[in-house]
């Protein structure tokens, strides 16, 4: 209907990865022991409801009304509740500040569907390209070990120097490994080093042909 429901809306809409459905409105309560990770899931009426609390003043875009009907609703989708039920009434003493974490807490809300999509991929022995290093160290541990040998192999500290300007730019190691097998790519990388990093000819030069040699000292 109105501008203000069309933006409630946007605001509630949710494709949480642990919605059966897509395009879901949620209300994510930011209060403990919400902290904003818990999807309190909205019926179509709900939304219609919020959006009059606005305009009576009731309300907020962030806030829904402060009646009885949402305190239940909120209630159901309660961290502690779920707790409370599933470990019995005979909870310790205490102020339990940590009943957040203690509760029904799963951690693929807090990080997005990125824990439940990258685990197993990497669980299944799929070992990475290059020796030793992680994708996420190609631009770091990998980069500073491969310079560090560069450094060894021609006495030459500079090699090293090179580290923050080349990590910046995320020329990591796996930049150096896809140019090695064709010649052209190879000094295309060249170029690139001498003029876009200001590398110096023959460094950017045995950067990329040194590459395959350090790679396969690697045990
Ligand atoms: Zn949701």
């Amino acid at each position: 209907m109105t501008v203000l429901t069309k933006q409630l809306r946007e605001n509630l809409l949710c494709n949480h990865p642990s919605h059966k459905q897509p395009n879901q409105y949620c209300w994510k309560p930011k209060k403990p022991p919400f902290g904003g990770n818990t999807c309190v899931t909205l019926a179509a009426h709900d939304i219609v409801d919020w959006a009059d609390a606005i305009i009576a003043n009731a309300a907020t875009l962030h806030a829904p009304p402060d009646r009885e009907e949402w305190w239940a609703l909120e209630a159901k989708y309660r961290p502690t509740e779920r707790r409370a039920n599933a470990k019995g009434a005979g909870q310790s003493g205490g102020l339990a500040p940590n009943y957040i974490f203690a509760g029904g807490f799963d951690p693929s809300q807090l990080f997005g569907a990125q824990v439940s999509r990258a685990e197993p991929e990497r669980g299944i022995s799929n070992p990475s390209p290059i020796r030793h290093f992680p994708p996420e160290e190609y631009n770091l541990t990998g980069l500073h070990a491969y310079l560090s040998w560069m450094k060894n192999e021609f006495v030459e500290d500079e090699y090293l120097e090179l580290y923050q300007r080349l990590s910046q730019e995320k020329i990591g190691i796996d930049i150096f490994k896809s140019v090695s097998g064709s010649k052209d790519a190879r000094n295309d990388l060249v170029q690139e080093l001498k003029h876009d990093l200001k590398i110096k000819a023959g460094m950017a030069r045995r950067l990329v042909d040194k590459f395959l040699d350090w790679h396969s000292s690697l045990a």
